[in-house]
């Protein structure tokens, strides 16, 4: 495989026949997640390779599924149907109609990441987070080496770059189940065709059943009226009616159904993310999902989140 520090690059050459079995771990503070990595070249000892199946969803990993011709085409027709919208009330309340056949997804590649956080700030001008509301749609979490014991790991560092770590960059999965849109009880939220999973915050109650329902912990309560200096509001973005209400990343809905990337993908000085549609086998995500060795947080769950990581 190849790999350099300018970014994840597709490696056409590449054999990714195995698929990893993530252990059981919980985020510490307040992030909650499940991984498997290889971390500087090597597979942690508690993280076992094994040959994929074609008939067992589980064991199929994305490389398998995305992979043109024989039984690996099944698995990508399974991926892309089972990524469906669920309670879409049919039109947007604030963003544009999705823009065609789009399945969108992200691919990073936690080898690269020098954990900058330039990502997280591009997402809050971008997005009109508050700059008083305590809280970022992207965390990047600072992990020791070779270990992907994420207890061990941490939001609170103050530069990245550290040779001794390495860098998981996480936000909402835009998963294919979202059970934060289950757990809703009054359909404030949903998914839509192209895969984003969205918030109308007007119909958003504050009962925050999706923050207890989501198990990326993504979905943040916005406590206070969203303080934007006024230089700085992205008239794209709504910002009056997020007081009091749920919000999370969108992957950038305003941008990417208008042509553009995601803001984070944009922001990335070394081209960690990868962002691209899944139903075009030539997209960058899609041929990083055919070459690269590939794993999703929790994916024991059966989320199904659109987020991949390669490293
Ligand atoms: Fe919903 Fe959480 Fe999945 Fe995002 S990561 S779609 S908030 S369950
Ligand atoms: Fe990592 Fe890129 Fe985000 Fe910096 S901007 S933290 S390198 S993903």
């Amino acid at each position: 495989m190849s790999q350099d520090k300018k970014g994840i690059v597709p490696d056409q050459g590449a054999a990714t026949d195995v698929t990893l079995t993530l252990s059981r771990r919980r985020f510490v503070q307040g992030l909650g997640a499940t991984v498997g990595v290889i971390a500087a070249g090597t597979l942690p000892a508690f993280i076992t390779a094994r040959a994929a199946s074609a008939t067992d969803p589980s064991t199929v990993t994305a490389a398998d599924a995305l992979a043109p011709g024989g039984e690996a085409e099944e698995p990508l027709a399974r991926i892309l149907a089972g990524d469906h919208s669920v309670n879409y009330p049919g039109k947007p309340v604030y963003y544009a109609d999705p823009a065609g056949k789009q399945k969108w997804a992200m691919v990073i590649d936690v080898k690269a990441c020098v954990g900058c956080r330039k990502c997280v700030y591009a997402c809050v001008k971008e997005n009109n987070i508050g700059r008083t509301s305590g809280f970022t749609y992207i965390q990047v979490l600072q992990m020791a080496p070779g270990s992907v014991d994420l207890e061990e790991g941490t939001v609170y560092y103050e530069k990245g770059g550290s040779p001794d770590h390495w860098y998981l960059p996480v936000q909402c999965m835009h998963c294919s189940k979202p059970t934060c849109v289950y757990g809703c009880p009054v359909q404030a939220t949903w998914k839509e065709p192209d895969g984003t999973v969205l918030i109308d915050y007007h119909k958003c109650i504050a009962c925050r059943n999706c923050m207890i329902t989501c198990p990326y912990f993504a979905r943040h309560f916005n406590w206070v009226e969203p303080e934007v200096p006024k230089g700085e509001v992205n008239p794209d973005v709504p910002l009056e009616e997020k007081a009091g209400v749920v919000e999370k990343c969108t992957f950038c809905v305003q941008r990417t159904r208008n042509g553009k990337t995601t803001a984070c993908t944009e922001a990335c000085p070394v081209g960690a993310r990868k962002f691209g549609d899944l139903s075009d086998p030539d997209s960058d995500v899609s041929v990083l999902l055919r070459t690269r060795r590939t794993f999703r947080l929790k994916e024991h769950l059966g989320t199904g989140p659109m987020i991949w990581y390669v490293g």
